[in-house]
């Protein structure tokens, strides 16, 4: 790198990943010690965080919160002085509803990822018959599968412990629902590698999922599994972007090309390129894009290109309704619904965002949130807005005996957003490392790298930026993320 100038970096993608890279990364370095740049295709920052208020209303037309076990976007939080915005699920309704026959019958208590821990509540719930309930049993004695065997689909590992009908009653709908994908076709290494390490550890996944419980602390209201924040989870991005120096996240710039320079090159070691011209010059490119757009945009780097490819992504829409709480019948006592393939709607599950958070819904109203689209129905995202409104309202409105028009209505589409990691997974992004080894300065992150939720693209972006700043000729101590608030720049 030319030593007389200021090191340049470029981050592509103003998505959550983006935004805690370039936020980390300033939080590293001494101001004004880095140039700096987050290039957004969109005319939006945030990815799929997408949070709109609207007539007191709070919509998180993506995400709506995280998994509280995993700390790094709660600290993240913190850090950014959000502390006291964080808010848990209403303890009242901690509790969700699986579609069964045409029916919304409450999951049996004390499942964890699916896997039963308590005999009387597995004894009573109709979601699974007495032959598939004995199946399951049978966990507690086969043998374990060997650890060097490769990789196998969700739905196969549960299948194999619990029995078929269990695989398709409860782990689709609880596990592949996460990815809205398909459990015979997701790897369970790369989405749920507890349940790998369950077996591995404890055989059983029924006694291993019973010896955690035992370890839980015991409480009267069943704890929180997800954390969000006040107004949404558009809150974080709106705090990443006030924490950055104005004129450093640019809108509607979609890079189209990233090619190397030589190594004596002054300008850096990679131009960036907007509509086909070199437009920004770096030493360091974060690539924040999902893997397909990485893909595209890798110039000269085609084994890259390739194994960034074959990662594929599912499209999902969200349409959301609010009503007047005497429209719905329904005790909406819950989060939701979730609604296995095998009922045969369009609808994948349903968010009851009034009765899941506090303060998405004024007073006397209810929102809620339908699911659709999901692996292997790319196409539904496609439809109007109408079709796609026609579609949800007519499942909400009698599975939840609704009655009437919605005061509001909205549709947001997500295409190609949601990674389907495949069996052989951890492999291809093994892949993809080798393939980037010797493409010094350039930064691969995002989802699907190690994991596709909120807290596993906090981390990777956290750790992007500590390597970044690492790199770059400067000494300076280390900032961690929950050191305090950042300093204004
Ligand atoms: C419908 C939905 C619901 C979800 N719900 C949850 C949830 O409840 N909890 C949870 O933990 N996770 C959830 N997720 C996953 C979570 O949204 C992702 O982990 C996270 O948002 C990924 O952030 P990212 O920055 O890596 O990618 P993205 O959010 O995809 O951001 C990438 C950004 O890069 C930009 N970009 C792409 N190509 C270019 C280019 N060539 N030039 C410039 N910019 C470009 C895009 O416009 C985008 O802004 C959900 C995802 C979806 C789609």
């Amino acid at each position: 790198m030319n030593a007389k100038r200021t090191p340049r970096v470029v981050v592509i993608g103003a998505g959550l990943s983006g935004l805690v890279t370039a936020w980390k990364l300033l939080q590293r370095v001494p101001r004004g010690s880095v140039d700096l740049t987050v290039c957004e295709g969109s005319s939006r920052p945030g990815g799929n965080v997408s949070t709109e208020r609207v007539g007191g209303y709070v919509l998180d037309g993506g995400p709506d919160s995280w998994v509280s076990a995993k700390p790094d976007a709660t600290e993240l939080c913190r850090a950014l002085g959000l502390g006291d915005r964080l808010v848990e699920t209403l303890p009242g309704n901690r509790r969700a509803f699986l579609l069964h026959r045409g029916k919304l019958e409450p999951l049996p208590e004390g499942l964890l990822m699916g896997v039963p821990t308590s005999p009387v509540a597995m004894a009573r719930t109709p979601l699974v018959s007495w032959p598939g309930k004995l199946r399951m049993g049978l966990d507690l004695v086969l043998p374990r599968r060997h650890p060097s065997k490769p990789d196998e689909s969700l739905g196969a590992l549960v299948a194999r412990r619990l029995g078929r009908e269990a695989a398709e009653a409860l782990a689709e709908p609880i596990l592949a629902g996460v990815y809205a994908g398909d459990a015979w076709a997701l790897s369970s290494r790369a989405t749920f590698p507890q349940l790998v390490a369950m077996e591995d550890a404890d055989r059983s996944l029924i006694l291993s999922a019973l010896r955690q419980r035992r370890r839980a602390p015991k409480r009267a209201t069943p704890p929180s599994i997800f954390t969000s924040l006040e107004g949404g989870v558009g809150t974080l991005v709106e705090a990443l972007l006030r924490a950055l120096p104005e004129g450093t996240v640019r809108t509607g710039l979609r890079v189209s090309g990233v090619a190397r320079l030589s190594d004596e090159d002054p300008r850096g070691r990679w131009a960036v390129e907007v509509d086909g011209n070199p437009t920004f010059f770096a030493d360091h490119v974060a690539l924040a894009a999902p893997m397909h757009r990485a893909a595209r945009v890798l110039k000269g780097m085609s084994a890259l290109s390739e194994a960034l490819g074959k990662v594929p992504f599912g499209s999902a829409a969200t349409v959301f309704f609010a009503l007047d709480r005497r429209q719905v019948p329904h005790p909406l006592d819950g989060t939701g619904f979730l609604i296995p393939r095998r009922e045969g709607l369009g609808l994948l599950a349903s968010t009851w965002a009034s009765s899941k958070w506090p303060g998405r819904a004024p007073p006397g109203k209810v929102l809620l949130r339908g699911f659709l689209g999901g692996a292997g129905r790319a196409e539904v995202v496609e439809q109007s807005d109408e079709a796609l409104t026609t579609a949800a309202r007519r499942e909400l409105w009698r599975l939840l005996q609704i009655r009437g028009e919605p005061e509001l209505t909205r549709v947001f589409r997500f295409r190609q957003a949601t990674a389907q990691p495949l069996p052989g997974h951890r492999e291809q992004v093994k892949a993809i490392h080798d393939a980037a080894a010797d493409a010094e300065g350039l930064h691969l992150l995002g989802a699907a790298y190690d994991g596709v939720g909120i807290p596993d693209v906090v981390r990777l972006a956290l750790k992007t930026a500590d390597r970044i700043a690492d790199a770059l000729p400067l000494k300076v101590p280390s900032v961690s993320p929950s050191s305090g608030p950042p300093a204004p720049r």
